[in-house]
């Protein structure tokens, strides 16, 4: 088995390019990566995901 990449990015949330929010979300989860802090980035994640267009319904 091989171990995955450190700066593997979170398959979960694509940040829309059109939310600000979710855009410095995703800035943030990218630094938090950097760092080294799984709790950043599962912190930014789930502030994508809490969006409506998160689940991709909404535009
Ligand atoms: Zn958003």
């Amino acid at each position: 088995m091989t171990s995955p990449p450190e700066y593997a990015p979170p398959a979960d949330a694509a940040p829309p390019p059109s939310c600000e929010l979710c855009r410095a979300a995703g800035r943030a989860r990218a630094r938090a990566h950097m760092a080294g802090s799984p709790e950043g980035v599962a912190e930014a994640t789930e502030v994508i995901r809490s969006h409506p267009h998160g689940a991709g319904d909404q535009r």
